[in-house]
């Protein structure tokens, strides 16, 4: 029998002995894609119950059936971490997405602020997300919001949760991020920054630390990773 390679997202509960149907899509890309036939092995995952091995027992051109064989990971979901950020051009949201996925987010929550002219396609990027958990062997896909504006969402938010945000003001004056361990979430702009507004606001809020990636304006896209990294090997799973 051939080794599994193919690790593939599934909305569906995974347990030993459990039968998964797939849907159109699923099984064109097994079956006519990726050329599986009865017998092959796969990897599933659903988000919650961890990995398991399963095996192709019906192979159609349209649907097909899978059986969950033997468990093999366990659910590795990622420390509470948000990252709430600006939509931007679609291939630059796309790769905040997906390295928000890699690099260990929670939630990811788009924000409309002052300065935010871009569009996204909210399906396009959940979509996104699984693509990225199926390749980094992740077992945990973070779920992605609606777009809420920016003055909504802090109207509304839990002091507990703090927010390490991404201040392109501070440029060039240090910033160490103060450990302090417990819910968390990074926030980052746009390509046109934050609005004179939402600086007061911001700066307002007890629950935000502003920090510093550094002396020089890094695109937003670059600033989610960076940003994410620091809080990662600060106060997250890196450790
Ligand atoms: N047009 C703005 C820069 C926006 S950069 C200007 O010229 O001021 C997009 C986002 O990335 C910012 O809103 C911020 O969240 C983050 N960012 C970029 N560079 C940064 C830096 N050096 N320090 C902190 N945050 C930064």
């Amino acid at each position: 029998m051939t080794e599994a390679k193919i690790r593939l997202y599934v909305d569906q509960a995974l347990a030993a002995g459990q039968p998964v149907a797939l849907d159109e899509a699923q099984a064109n890309y097994l079956f006519n894609v990726m050329r599986l036939v009865v017998g092959s092995r796969v990897k599933l995952f659903n988000g919650r119950d961890g990995e398991w091995l399963a095996v192709v027992e019906h192979a159609a051109k349209r649907n097909g059936i899978l059986r969950c064989t033997a468990h093999s990971a366990a659910l590795v979901a990622p420390p509470d971490l948000w990252l709430l950020f600006a939509p931007i051009k679609k291939a630059r949201t796309d790769f905040i997405v997906e390295k928000a996925v890699e690099l260990g987010a929670a939630r990811l929550i788009p924000v409309q602020t002052r300065f935010t002219n871009e569009r996204m396609r909210e399906d396009k990027l959940r979509a996104h997300a699984v693509e990225a958990a199926e390749q980094c062997e992740a077992t945990y896909v973070p779920p992605l919001d609606d777009l809420i504006p920016l003055d909504k969402l802090l109207a509304g938010w839990d002091p507990a949760r703090r927010i390490l945000w991404a201040d392109e003001g501070l440029q060039g004056r240090a910033a160490l991020l103060q450990a302090a361990p417990g819910p968390w979430a990074v926030l980052i702009g746009p390509e046109g920054g934050f609005s004179p507004e939402e600086r007061i606001k911001l700066s307002g809020m007890p629950c935000v630390t502003p920090i510093s990636l550094g002396p020089r304006i890094l695109r937003a896209d670059t600033a989610a990773v960076a940003a994410l990294t620091i809080w990662q090997t600060t106060l997250g799973d890196w450790l």
